[in-house]
């Protein structure tokens, strides 16, 4: 299981934060990237590159057989997926395992038993982690049967693909008279774009905090929680700020969550970084899914335990051993994440380009995981995130504090980004106050754009 090279399958900033914990562990690093990433930075920070494919990531990002081939050639033993792109796909782990060699991730089974989240909420649930109260297993074809589980969970409900992923292939209904439309709907939508027709029916929690606990595991049954996260500031189901610890939830009812996600992984054997997710209502958590990959948001859980997560990840799936154990994490102060996308204005519309001026934040707690550099080009055919800026401290206050002063420095020309809305939301006292629900940032937008029309007119 030791390897020496490991072929980066991703693309910008996650590209680059594999390729410094790789040169932490003195492993040689080969980046991949498309004809439209050429220039990218993360390059030249790698000891190879090799180009995958065309622009669109169905051929090259996305190409399993592809990026097989450029590990061969590169001589890479691992591969690390990132997040995104393949990173949660069943075949292309088997397809590494294959080949002979190490996916820095979980085993592909295990992905492909929590992509079917009907079958992870039953693994979740006979571990004995809190799940969504709903219907229990996939939904029958029966109309009558599916409005009996509904009647039975209670409306307002909100219907699921067990293939679902980004925020797609779900609805909420609100009664009985909509029920038979939105499964009909969403299993189309599911057959189409997840190839996998099945349903399911989950309560729908009115003005949940999204809350998820990381957890670390190597191959020996050793397993730790890394505490929480509170990435409740969403815009389209898409996390915006992220922070750790989450405001205002007792410790002792975190630190019972996080050894029930620990117990849950050594019953079912998971191995290498991952992330339950959960929505916390009325002083309650309720599972709704687990993330087999390193997210974007690690590095604030890196901040406040001092642990390299990506560096640990890799170390793990060498089949070593974790070096901590549950005692040893200790979560200290505050850190919080912007995730900073090349966007126009308030709008979310992605604003690609070249990047003509770039001056990044730096001092005390703060820290910029970018790929970003003058001269830098932002494809419209990827991800619009383009930098991460984590900033940390004792507390809450002063990470907002240096939050303000470091977007006042971040100086970008040439394409458009989002620092005016993470502004925006660090000056409003509801946010300031701490504890906000996923529904908050879409609420606050709407009431700003309401009054803006109603002063000009
Ligand atoms: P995906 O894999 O597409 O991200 P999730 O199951 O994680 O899907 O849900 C994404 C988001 O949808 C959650 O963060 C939350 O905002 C909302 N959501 C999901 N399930 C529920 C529910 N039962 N009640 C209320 N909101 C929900």
């Amino acid at each position: 299981m030791a390897f020496r090279t490991v072929l980066i399958a991703n693309r910008g900033e996650i590209a680059l934060r594999v390729i410094r914990a790789c040169r932490a562990l003195g492993l040689r690093a080969v980046a991949v990237c498309s004809e439209a990433d050429r220039g990218g930075t993360w390059l030249q920070a790698a000891d190879d590159a090799v180009c995958i494919g065309p622009a669109p990531a169905s051929r090259s990002y996305l190409d399993i057989g592809a990026l097989l081939l450029a590990a061969e050639v590169a001589g890479a033993d691992a591969i690390h997926p990132g997040y995104g792109f393949l990173a949660e796909n069943g075949d292309f782990a088997e397809a590494v395992e294959r080949a002979g060699l190490t996916l820095i991730g979980p085993a592909a089974e295990t992905i492909r038993l929590m992509g079917d989240k009907i079958r992870a909420k039953e693994a979740m649930r006979a571990a004995g982690v809190p799940c969504v109260p709903g219907s229990d297993g996939a939904l029958p074809l029966d109309a009558a049967v599916c409005a009996q589980l509904a009647a039975r969970v209670g409306y307002p409900v909100i219907v699921k693909a067990a293939g679902g992923g980004g925020g797609r292939g779900m609805r909420v209904v609100r009664g009985p008279d909509e029920l038979a439309t939105a499964i009909a709907t969403t299993r189309e939508e599911a057959v189409r774009a997840f190839a996998n027709p099945d349903l399911y029916i989950e309560k729908f929690l009115e003005h949940p905090r999204h809350i998820e606990i990381q957890v670390l595991c190597d191959h020996h049954g050793g397993a730790l929680w890394l505490g929480e996260r509170d990435c409740s500031v969403q815009r389209r189901h898409q996390k915006v700020i992220e922070e750790a610890p989450a405001p205002g939830i007792p410790r002792a009812q975190i630190a019972e969550l996080g050894e029930r996600c620990a117990a849950a992984c050594r019953a079912i054997g998971y191995r290498g970084a991952g992330t339950f997710e959960f929505l916390y209502e009325d002083g309650t958590f309720a599972f709704i899914e687990i993330n087999t990959r390193i997210q974007v948001e690690h590095t604030v859980t890196e901040e406040t335990t001092g642990l390299d997560i990506v560096r640990e990840q890799i170390r793990v799936a060498m089949g070593e051993p974790l070096l901590l154990s549950q005692r040893d994490v200790v979560c200290r102060g505050h850190a919080i994440e912007c995730r900073i996308n090349a966007e126009h204005g308030f709008s979310g519309r992605p604003s690609p380009g070249r990047v003509i001026r770039w001056h990044a934040p730096g001092g005390p707690g703060i820290r910029v995981d970018s790929h970003m550099a003058p001269g830098a080009e932002v494809p419209p055919h990827y991800d619009s995130l383009i930098a991460k800026i984590v900033t940390s401290g004792t507390d809450r206050a002063q990470c907002i504090a240096r939050m303000k002063a470091a977007l006042a420095e971040l100086q970008v020309e040439g394409i458009d980004v989002n620092a005016e809305l993470h502004r925006f939301v660090l000056e409003d006292e509801t946010f300031e106050k701490g504890g906000v629900t996923i529904h908050y940032l879409e609420q606050r937008l709407r009431r700003f754009a309401e009054a803006n029309t109603g002063a000009q007119s």
